[in-house]
């Protein structure tokens, strides 16, 4: 199996480099059986009805991707938590849980955006819980498109300020989080994004690899070849 693992491209009209480093990495790619987005591609997702050129451009990507034979798999991270079933149909993805486990180089690995491993940030946690039940989901569907960009920058806003008022550490995944996460889905391969730290930690016998976000100067990516795993980065712009 050859699987490129990718997160936290934060994709935004701001951003077109970025864009366009996910134009081309799909181009020149041709190798690669799967492609796992492993949450937050895109900077904001107001809902699967978005007409945005932006949500056109990345379904259409998207859909020759799968139409040409590859797998896609999405996990929607806490910026795109909003992207759903038409949004699978659109372009041939599948939405995967917030915990999956997948075979990965020959083990059972549980995938995930990362999110919801920092439970020491009590009032995001809070937050994900309501923004994650179906009323608060159903009453923003009902708004319109442009209510809901207005309102997801308010909350973008906010939750810059939050972030900057946060001690560095409970940005960060907390480790009996990450231990009891493992232990339940019974794997000893996590693989996660969110906290733009990209590193491979060792954890005895387990290892947790964490995915980098992608900026106007360089992307990341986690590429699956046979047994082999590779933390990749690379140049944008
Ligand atoms: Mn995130």
């Amino acid at each position: 199996m050859h699987r490129l693992f990718i997160s936290d491209l934060h994709l935004s009209e701001q951003a077109p480099s970025i864009e366009e480093a996910l134009h081309r990495l799909l181009e020149t790619e041709t190798a690669m059986e799967s492609l796992v987005i492993l949450g937050d591609l895109f900077e904001a997702w107001v809902g699967d009805d978005d007409d945005s050129p932006l949500a056109d451009r990345i379904r259409e990507a998207l859909r020759r991707l799968s139409q040409s034979g590859r797998e896609v798999l999405i996990t929607p991270g806490n910026r795109d938590f909003m992207l759903g079933a038409q949004f699978a149909r659109d372009t041939g993805a599948t939405l995967l849980a917030d915990e999956t486990v997948i075979d990965v180089a020959g083990q059972p690995a549980l995938l995930l955006h990362g999110d919801t491993l920092c439970t020491d940030d009590v009032d995001y946690q809070q937050f994900r819980l309501l923004a994650h039940s179906p009323q608060w989901q159903h009453d923003m569907m009902a708004k319109s498109l442009d209510e809901r960009r207005e309102l997801a920058q308010q909350l973008r806003a906010m939750s810059i300020d939050a972030a900057s008022n946060k001690a560095e550490d409970i940005m960060d995944v907390n480790q009996s989080a990450v231990a009891a996460a493992m232990s339940a889905a019974n794997s000893r391969l996590m693989i996660h994004g969110h906290t733009h730290r990209p590193a491979r930690h060792p954890l005895g016998e387990a290892e947790r690899i964490v995915l980098g976000d992608w900026t106007r100067d360089c992307g990341w990516l986690l590429r699956e070849s046979g047994a082999n795993l590779t933390l990749e980065n690379f140049a944008i712009g």
